[in-house]
Order: C-alpha cells, then sequence, then structure tokens
C-alpha cells in the first residue's frame, strides 16, 4: 500500500493512497511512530472521510522522525567523482526533524550559502524498533521506501571535516510523497532506477544495485549502536552527478525545478525559491 501524511480542514492526518483518493487512518494525525509495522499492515481506514488527493496538501512523508540518519558516499561512481577512497564502513551524518519539507513546498535557498546542491536519494522508514538486526532480519523491521532529495550547501557542509552544518538546514529537505509499503518493493529494492532531473535536464541516472552498502547491511551497522524506531527515516546515499562535483559546476537557484524519480516508489519535484518569495 501507499501512505502519506497530510493537511486537509486544517487537520493532520495519515492516510493510504487509493484511487486517486486519501483515506484516512484511523486515530492517526501522521506516519512515523503512531505507524508501527503492525498499523500499517492491517489499517483501520475511514473510507467514510477519503478526499481526493489534489485536495490535500501533502507533509514531509514522516513529519517528526525521532532519527534521520543519512549516508555519505554509498555510490562507487559518487566517491570516485568526489576523488576519495571506497569506504569500508558507512559515512554517516544526521539531520533534524526541522530540516525536512513536504513534497509539493519549495526548496528555499537561504541567504547564508552561495551552493545549494541536489542529491537524488532513496530513503528508508523503520517500522519496528530495532537494535542489533542481523542483515539478514532486516526487511522484518522496515515499513517501506520513499524518496528524498538530500539538499546540501556544499560551502557550508566543507567548512569543516564533519558536514553537520552543510546539511541540516532547517526546511531544505523533501522527503515524499508516498510511503510505499516494504512488501510492494521485496527484492527489486536492490535494482531501482533512480535519477533526478534539473529544468528537465538529467544530471543523475543510476540504479541502487550500486550502493557499496545495500540496505540490510546498512540498517544492521546503524543499529548496532543506536536504536532504531518506528519513523525513523535512513537516506541511503546519492548517485554520481551531483551539481559541486560537475564541470562546471552546478547549482540550485530559484526558479529552479527539480525532480527526483525512482523505480517503484514515484516522483519527488519541487521548485526552487529564494527566502521571502
Ligand atoms: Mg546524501
Amino acid at each position: 500500500m501507499r501512505f502519506v501524511s497530510y493537511l486537509y480542514d486544517g487537520r493532520r492526518r495519515a492516510g493510504a493512497v487509493i484511487d486517486g483518493c486519501v483515506v484516512p487512518l484511523a486515530d492517526v494525525t501522521e506516519l512515523g511512530r503512531q505507524t508501527p509495522l503492525e498499523v500499517l499492515s492491517a489499517p483501520d481506514l475511514r473510507y467514510g472521510e477519503r478526499v481526493p488527493l489534489e485536495e490535500v496538501r501533502l507533509r514531509p512523508v514522516v513529519p517528526e522522525p525521532q532519527k534521520i540518519i543519512c549516508v555519505g558516499l554509498n555510490y562507487r561512481a559518487h566517491v570516485i567523482e568526489t576523488e576519495r577512497e571506497l569506504p569500508t564502513y558507512p559515512v554517516l551524518f544526521s539531520k533534524f526533524p526541522t530540516s525536512l519539507i513536504g513534497p509539493n513546498d519549495p526548496i528555499v535557498v537561504p541567504p547564508e550559502t552561495r551552493q545549494v546542491d541536489y542529491e537524488a536519494e532513496l530513503a528508508v522508514v523503520i517500522g519496528a524498533p530495532a537494535r542489533r538486526v542481523p542483515k539478514e532480519e532486516a526487511r522484518t523491521v522496515i515499513a517501506g521506501y520513499t524518496i528524498a532529495n538530500d539538499v546540501s550547501m556544499r560551502d557550508y557542509q566543507y567548512k569543516t571535516h564533519q558536514w553537520l552544518q552543510g546539511k541540516a538546514w532547517d526546511s531544505s529537505t523533501p522527503l515524499g510523497p508516498e510511503l510505499v509499503t516494504e512488501d510492494e518493493i521485496g527484492d527489486q529494492v536492490g535494482k531501482l532506477g533512480i535519477s533526478l532531473t534539473l529544468n528537465g535536464e538529467v544530471l543523475q541516472s543510476s540504479d541502487t544495485s550500486m550502493m557499496i552498502f545495500d540496505i540490510p547491511t546498512l540498517i544492521s551497522t546503524i543499529s548496532e549502536f543506536t536504536t532504531l524506531l518506528p519513523g525513523d527515516v535512513i537516506l541511503t546515499g546519492t548517485p554520481d552527478g551531483v551539481g559541486s562535483r560537475r564541470t562546471p559546476q552546478v547549482f540550485l537557484t530559484p526558479g529552479d525545478r527539480v525532480s527526483v524519480k525512482i523505480d517503484g516508489i514515484g516522483e519527488l519535484a519541487g521548485e526552487i525559491r529564494s527566502e521571502g518569495e
């Protein structure tokens, strides 16, 4: 199934997307902590309150994850374009819930930065508490998948060897539009096409088989040191073709349109705006 978090008539809801409508979940205001696997696998849907999808405002598909853990340098060709060695342990950093925006919200360029870059990424949403999960059991803790654009302020990212200040800007990172449940994707998750277009031009094109650390390895590695909880989000890294590594460099500017597509998951498309616009 496919689920969204949304605003309708001033109320926060979460619901299933069925035949172009959103059918709300009973007693749930958003996807995440309130929607572990057992809720999503047998959803209590209020068909009488369904509304057309185009009439709702989509929120980040998980609006308030307790943790957002991001993986850097996880596609071989991207590591090569950054002129680094292939990692032997995942490069991990984090964002905050305040970093997230809805899938249709504009990406706002803060006045302090001159280097706003894009990164197409597959995102994993956790569905069950998970600590020290063996790779073979990793799938059992996944609620589903969605799409992220790991928007990165490169001039801030490289101020130090820690990337946080370039990655965790408020309202920078679109997440969504839909949570696609794990059972809809299954083994295909290791071979999904992933691409990004900027103003219609394809700038990233790869597939998830090019990941250095696959999703079971990431879940096993991360859950070794921290407990993953329902609603936690893992951004799994971006393929090659990011703007800062192109010649000439490409950065996002107001008026641009950027779209991330992942096979079987959907499209995350938005517009770049300047602050106050
Ligand atoms: Mg990234």
